[in-house]
């Protein structure tokens, strides 16, 4: 039986959660999902001087909103230095490595002598050709000395998931013989990763194309401490509109940015699936449960992809529209308590003015600040007008606007029940009244109404506010009219 599969997502905890590192958190969640696998979590924390807790915290609910859940408690790199110090010293007993006590000036020289020779500095193993008794007394002398990897002949390859075979010869991989561990006996990044990747049990390492340079020195690693090694999936990289690496240039590039502004995790989670990956055919809008059921290493691309703004928002707005409402509601709801125009309460203790109110902006809006900015209208007493608009539909001709409001009003206070089959006839009647075609009888009115001349259905419009509240803002329109 295939083994279980074991992923991770490693982060350096330098940040936020950007768009790439989500994406390939959530490529290896997508995996492990679809194979019945365990995704786990692992803060590289080694760099003491970049590494901060608040970006810990902001990886994790980073994962959290997206809902990458995690099956083990994460591991803190930080923590494994013995292991890793281990490790290394098994390199040393098992003869693939040994200690170099070169100074940084001697070194210094090497690399000077090779540049003026016109060649790529490697590291001349001078320190390998010491003898037993040698190293043993500089280290009872207590000479500083840093591991080196003996690296060998041949060549080192592997068969990606999403690029094939790779292969380095060896002797263009690094400065040759690599250090593992510093003078101060800290791991360098390759061993800290190799050596976690085996005590976690790592069955496939899935990560940004930016790390094939590591791979071939990885594997030579896993090879030295004799340990069986994982497969490797490099991810395509992730460029803007302009072809160019993604970075700030680009605009928001942090997850909780995309949160702040409105964005649904599922539209989030299925934007970055499709960053590096096809699900095949044309098919674009999936939930989560869908893309884990056909995610696929076939579908993986190894072109770089292009972070789309714009098409982040068209998501959205799909899944705006397709989510349950059930579902919707309480995220609305948080928003519009946060832009302080009603308590959740509120919302609430109106539930029948609150799903009509969902369903009709949700279509309309692309993302949810955008739904609540469209929202304010019918949550608070007080209308922000359109000056164009009011210029335009009730200034240019206030006796006009006034007869029309009035017509409007009357028609719709005559009304014996408040829904749209009476008032479309009633409002109908009273354009006819007028002379005018409807559309004229309806412009000025959903100015008074709402403020703004793009709204949901002119009844729909009615029917949010009621009788009483679209009445009074009617009257207060011609007030302003006639003051004006
Ligand atoms: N910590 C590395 C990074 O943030 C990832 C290492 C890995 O996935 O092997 O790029």
């Amino acid at each position: 039986m295939a083994p279980v599969p074991r992923l991770r997502f490693a982060p350096s905890p330098t940040g936020y959660l950007h768009v790439g590192g989500a994406r390939t958190a959530l490529f290896n969640w997508l995996y492990a999902r679809k194979h019945g696998g365990q995704f786990l979590l692992r803060v590289e924390d080694t760099d003491r001087a970049r590494s901060t807790d608040a970006s810990t915290r902001a990886i994790f609910e980073g994962m959290e909103w997206l809902g990458l859940d995690w099956d083990e408690p994460p591991v803190y790199q930080g923590a494994n230095l013995p292991r890793h110090q281990a490790d290394a010293r098994r390199l040393l007993d098992a003869g693939a490595a040994y200690r170099c006590f070169c100074t940084a000036a001697e070194l210094d020289e090497q690399r000077s002598a090779a540049e003026a020779r016109g060649e790529a500095f490697r590291y001349d193993r001078r320190c390998d050709r010491l003898t037993a008794e040698e190293v043993a007394r500089r280290v009872e002398r207590g000479d500083p000395y840093v591991v080196r990897f003996r690296m060998p002949e041949g060549e080192t390859a592997w068969v990606d998931m999403v690029h094939g075979r790779i292969a380095f010869p060896n002797k263009d991989i690094g400065e040759g013989d690599f250090i593992v561990l510093r003078s101060d006996g800290t791991p360098i990044y390759n061993m800290a990763v190799v050596s976690d990747d085996i005590a976690m049990a790592i069955t496939l390492v899935m990560r940004g194309d930016d790390h094939i340079s590591n791979t071939p020195k990885q594997i030579l690693l896993y090879q030295a401490l004799g340990s069986p090694l994982p497969q490797f999936a490099h991810l395509p990289m992730i460029h803007g509109t302009d072809g160019k690496k993604l970075s700030k240039r680009h605009g928001a590039t942090a997850v909780g940015d995309y949160r702040h502004l409105g964005i649904l995790p599922e539209a989030m989670n299925n934007f970055l699936a499709l960053l590096g990956w096809n699900p095949g055919g044309d098919r674009e809008v999936m939930t989560r449960a869908e893309m884990v059921e056909l995610f696929s290493e076939d579908g993986l691309s190894r072109k770089a992809a292009v972070f789309d703004p714009q098409k982040l928002e068209w998501m959205n707005g799909q899944h705006l529209m397709a989510m349950p409402l059930d579902a919707l509601a309480p995220r609305v709801a948080e928003a519009v308590e946060g832009a302080g125009l009603a308590t959740a309460a509120d919302l609430a203790a109106r539930p029948d003015f609150f799903r009509l109110l969902l369903e009709l902006l949700r279509v309309r809006a692309r993302t949810i600040d955008e739904l609540v900015r469209q929202a304010v209208p019918y949550l608070r007493d007080a209308l922000d007008f359109d000056a164009d608009a009011v210029a335009k539909l009730w200034l240019k001709d206030p006796a006009q606007a006034d007869a029309l409001l009035g017509a409007s009003r009357e028609a719709l206070a005559g009304l014996s029940s408040w829904d749209a089959a009476a008032m479309e006839p009633a409002l109908r009647a009273a354009a006819e009244g007028m002379g005018v075609g409807a559309g004229k009888l309806f412009q000025p009115l959903r100015l008074a109404l709402t403020g703004v001349t793009a709204t949901p259905g002119m009844f729909d419009v009615l029917m949010l506010l009621g009788r009483d509240r679209s009445l009074a803002r009617i009257d207060a329109a011609r007030a302003r009219i006639g003051a004006a």
